[in-house]
This record gives structure tokens, C-alpha cells and sequence, in this order.
């Protein structure tokens, strides 16, 4: 219960501040004694500041409540290619960013991410830094603290945590990339906050986060959500995870790429290439997209009939072209609707790179305001 308060508190100090007390009070329906002491834990521990002091009629001088933004968070997104250490407030805003390519050694890696981490140290003297929270394309088992499942990524079975907390000092917390876009919805996205919600990734291969009656679904050693490798066709391509026919292997970035190759004889290794080609009215590239488009559709349907879900969201450069995949997927999911359901939204998140960032800070967050939702509007 007190996790809830506070949380409710500072979501509220976040997304209506300046805010009075006596406000707080009135907008969560909570006793004035329990915000005022909530209120002054949080300034203790100084997520939350006080003041300026506002003026109302009759003379009235409520001080108003607004968050520390000394207060800052390093979020990191590991993908395959592409590596994003970025350093945010607690609002979920970025301050600065530092891009470099993934190294394929997992050593390596692990180093470049210590050097950029100290980077940002150095260069954020006098404010606090809360941690790190880390995105990844793969499962992190919290009970072994190990990256287990990353087929596209070579840094598996491997304890990334550790040398990065020996050498910041830093809390560290890691997270799959598409369960960090769960959290990153949950804590930042302004529409209104759902208990139901699965976010499905598509880039490289595909990762789905499931947030099922208001709690991240992590499962046995954070393996939940594999929805990717659920194989669609036995007899199909292989696949990084070392089965056959698996969903991504039909419907991610590198399908559509697949395909374009098959049908063009040509090659193209990159995906917004081949978005732009199809808009430039490339055949081979149009029907690329479109078969990745009924793939990523059928596999929609699986995850509307498993987890009744209120809210799809779709995470990855194809939302570039909306107006492509999305009649494809929101007619399979209409399609999968059985008698009685009711379909999903299915909404695309045109920032990922940002959405996975912000579920790193979430990730911090969380550490200290517990989980859940029950976000105020
Ligand atoms: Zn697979």
C-alpha cells in the first residue's frame, strides 16, 4: 500500500506540477496527513522539491511541489547493430545521447559501454545519478543475473550486470527491450494507462512484453514473452534460436529483406532502405512488405487469443510506413476476435529507440515506487 501511495504521488507531482498539497490531496483522494507525509519523504530523499510559493485569492500561499531534476538516470539500449547511452530525469526527458556501434564481442562491448557510462558520469558532476537501467534484445534471468536468450545478439549467458556496477559504482538494472517499452508505457505514455497491454518489437527478430492484469509477465528465468519463436511453419528457414519456421523468421526486418532478396535477385541489408523503395513504387520491395505485413498479422492473432489483451502496441521502424501494416494487422486482429471479445487498439509507437530509452528509466524508477499500474490520468 505504501508503494502505491508514493507512487501515485509522484506520478501525479510529475504529470501536474507545480502542484500544491492540498491538490494532491484532492486529485488522489488520499488523507492530507498521508500526502503530507509522503510528501516529505520524498523531498528527504530528494526526488521532489518544493516551491515556487503561488499566490490564490484571499491570500492563500500554497507551496508548490515539482520534481528534483538533479535527479538523473543513465539509460542504455543494446541492439544488435546499434548501441544508445543516453542520460534522462526522472520525467523521462533526455538530456544527452551517445550513439556507437554495437561491438559483436561481448568483452568489447561491455567495456565501450563502461567508457560512455563514465563519459556521462563526468559530465553530470553535482547532480545525482540513480542508476543505470539497461535495455537488451534478449531474456535477462534476474535469479541467475544473466543475459540467457539474445539469438541476435552474440552476448549470451553472460553476467553484464556485475562489471558494470564494479566499475560506475552504479545500480545497474536490466531488462528485455520489449518489456522495457511495457514500462516505458506504463509510467510515461500520456493516453490513458491499461492493465492489459502487449508491445510487440520488430526489428532484427521480434519480442513481445506482456503486461497482463497490470504486472509485467516475466515468467520461469524472464523467458515470457518469446511469441517470436513460436514456429508458424515447422518445415520453414531456420532460425537464431535454433528451430525452424519460427514467427520472426516470417515477419521481421530481416523477412522482408529475405524476401526482397528471393523475388529481386537483388540484395538490400537495410530495412528503411527498402521501406523508401516500396514507397518509390519498387515492386519486388512492395511485395516484400506486404508478406512481411500478413506474417506479422497472423502472429497477432495468437497473442489476441492468448492474452486478450486491450492494447497492442507495434514498436519498430515499419510503423515508418503505418499506412502499409496497418490495415494488414488491425484486420487479423479484428478477424481473431472471438464472440464476446473485443478487439484491441492497435497503436504504433513511431519513436522506439525512445520508448525503449524511457523503459530504462522506468526501470529505476521502479526500484524505488514498486510496480503496478495505477496511474493517474
Ligand atoms: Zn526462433
Amino acid at each position: 500500500m505504501r508503494d502505491i501511495n508514493r507512487r501515485l504521488v509522484l506520478h501525479l507531482i510529475r504529470k501536474r506540477h507545480p502542484i500544491s498539497r492540498a491538490d494532491l490531496a484532492r486529485v488522489s483522494g488520499l488523507q492530507r496527513s498521508t500526502i503530507s507525509l509522503i510528501v516529505e519523504q520524498l523531498i528527504e530523499e530528494r526526488w521532489v522539491l518544493e516551491g515556487p510559493t503561488g499566490r490564490l485569492p484571499r491570500g492563500r500561499r500554497p507551496t508548490f511541489l515539482r520534481l528534483d531534476e538533479g535527479r538523473i538516470i543513465i539509460g542504455v539500449d543494446v541492439r544488435p547493430i546499434r548501441t544508445t547511452v543516453a542520460l534522462a530525469d526522472a520525467h523521462g526527458r533526455f538530456l544527452s545521447q551517445d550513439v556507437m556501434n554495437t561491438p559483436g564481442d561481448p568483452e568489447a562491448g561491455i567495456a565501450a559501454l563502461i567508457a560512455s557510462i563514465q563519459r556521462m558520469m563526468s559530465a553530470s558532476k553535482g547532480r545525482t545519478i540513480e542508476g543505470v537501467g539497461i535495455s537488451l534484445p534478449g531474456r535477462f534471468d534476474h535469479a541467475q543475473n544473466r543475459l540467457v536468450f539474445a539469438p541476435n545478439l552474440n552476448w549470451r549467458d553472460l553476467d553484464i550486470r556485475t562489471p558494470i556496477a564494479q566499475a560506475t559504482g552504479l545500480d545497474v538494472e536490466l531488462e528485455n527491450a520489449a518489456n522495457a517499452c511495457v514500462l516505458a508505457a506504463v509510467w510515461f505514455d500520456p493516453s490513458p494507462a491499461v492493465r492489459n497491454l502487449v508491445v510487440v518489437t520488430v526489428s532484427e527478430g521480434i519480442g513481445t512484453g506482456v503486461l497482463a492484469n497490470g504486472q509485467l509477465v516475466s515468467g520461469l528465468n524472464g523467458m515470457a514473452g518469446e511469441f517470436g519463436h513460436v514456429p508458424i511453419d515447422p518445415q520453414g528457414p531456420p532460425c537464431g534460436c535454433g528451430g525452424r519456421g519460427c514467427w520472426e523468421v516470417f515477419a521481421s526486418n530481416r523477412a522482408a529483406l529475405r524476401y526482397y532478396r528471393e523475388a529481386s535477385g537483388q540484395s538490400s541489408s537495410d530495412f528503411i532502405e527498402l521501406l523508401n523503395s516500396a514507397d518509390g513504387g519498387d515492386e519486388h520491395a512492395t511485395q516484400a512488405l506486404n508478406l512481411m505485413a500478413s506474417y506479422l498479422g497472423q502472429g497477432m492473432r495468437m497473442i489476441v487469443a492468448g492474452l486478450a489483451p486491450e492494447r497492442i502496441m507495434i514498436v519498430g521502424d515499419l510503423t515508418r510506413s503505418w499506412q502499409r501494416f496497418g490495415p494488414v494487422i488491425e484486420a487479423q486482429v479484428q478477424a481473431q476476435t472471438l464472440p464476446g471479445g473485443c478487439p484491441p487498439d492497435v497503436v504504433p509507437v513511431h519513436e522506439d529507440g525512445m520508448a525503449r530509452l524511457r523503459g530504462t528509466v522506468a526501470l529505476i524508477l521502479q526500484k524505488h515506487f514498486g510496480t503496478g499500474v495505477e496511474v493517474p490520468d
